[in-house]
């Protein structure tokens, strides 16, 4: 059994689909992924993430990525990387090929160029015209977020049952951070417990939308504890989500999210603002689900 989760509605259904291809053609669970989230960063039609998606207020993109594997809790991560895509590759690179777990900026930059990456113009004629229009005071989306369907950020959570019957779990997450974000910000996506978690032995989640409020709260190491305690992925996603809503104010002003997903393959997510849309695959059936925010 495979069972895939991707975040936001159109980059998450670009991100299910070519991870469900690269599982269905083979690929363990770290490759399948990472073809997921590579495909969204490649794809200059999503204003979501990686290459055309909206840059910080000098212009430029900095993308963030990281992985985890619940396996043996091996990670990697990079943060704040320009004109590279796709960084989740980079993550995973960090993972697979340093002792640490993450690098930043120039350094990832360079380290990516060093493994092969061509380092390119991530830029788009679109998310250019938005940045002016941005700049100009003329852009709907005044501080933080870029468009509802599209967001600035795919998390995806895997889990296989391996042949022998023991679950493994992995996951991930991509992002070009909020959108006009002040140049150097790093967001929730690419650290560890923030952003992302992962344990073989209780199950992984994840995290999208305002990162400094998601990274205050370590939501998704605390959804995963949640589980660990007894609670389904539901009432984890929901737990970490009434608490943010009790003790972080600002959490009610913008979509914090969290999903999550247990050993046996359920899933489960809640946001404290706005709706939520998320894309579900079962050994290759896809279903999308909304999530409506939580009141308290
Ligand atoms: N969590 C991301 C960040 O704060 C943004 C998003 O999920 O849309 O960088």
């Amino acid at each position: 059994m495979t069972v895939l989760v991707s975040t936001w509605e159109d980059p998450g259904k670009v991100g299910i689909e070519a991870a469900w291809k690269a599982r269905s053609e083979g690929a363990d669970l770290r490759s399948t992924l990472e073809a997921g989230l590579a495909a969204c960063e490649l794809d200059p039609t999503l204003l979501a993430i990686g290459l055309g998606s909206l840059p910080n207020a000098d212009g430029e993109l900095e993308l963030d990525a990281s992985m985890m594997d619940g396996e043996d809790l091996s990670a990697g991560a990079v943060c704040a990387v320009r004109g590279i895509a796709p960084v989740i590759s980079v993550a995973r690179m960090v993972m697979e090929r340093t002792p640490h777990l993450m690098l930043a900026g120039e350094q990832a930059r360079r380290f990516a160029i060093e493994q092969g990456i061509q380092p390119r113009n991530l830029m788009t004629e679109e998310n250019v015209r938005r940045y002016d229009e941005w700049k100009t005071g003329n852009a709907k989306n005044e501080y933080v977020h870029s468009l509802e369907e599209s967001h600035d950020t795919v998390t995806m959570l895997g889990l296989e049952m391996r042949e022998d019957g023991t679950p493994h779990v992995i996951s991930a997450s991509s992002t070009s951070g909020i959108a006009w974000k002040q140049p150097g910000r790093v967001g929730d996506s690419p650290i560890v417990g923030a952003g992302i978690y992962a344990d073989d032995e209780v199950g992984c989640a994840g995290a999208t939308g305002w990162g400094e409020e998601l990274w205050k709260a370590c939501a998704s190491f605390r959804a995963v504890e949640f589980m660990r305690q007894g609670m389904s992925p539901q009432e984890a996603c929901e737990a970490v989500v009434r608490q943010m809503r009790r003790r972080q104010p600002k959490s009610h002003q913008m979509a914090c999210v969290v999903l999550a997903m247990n050993l046996k393959g359920e899933v489960g997510a809640a946001t404290t603002a706005a709706e939520f849309p998320m894309w579900i695959c079962r050994d290759g059936q896809i279903e999308f689900r909304q999530y409506e925010a939580l009141k308290d």
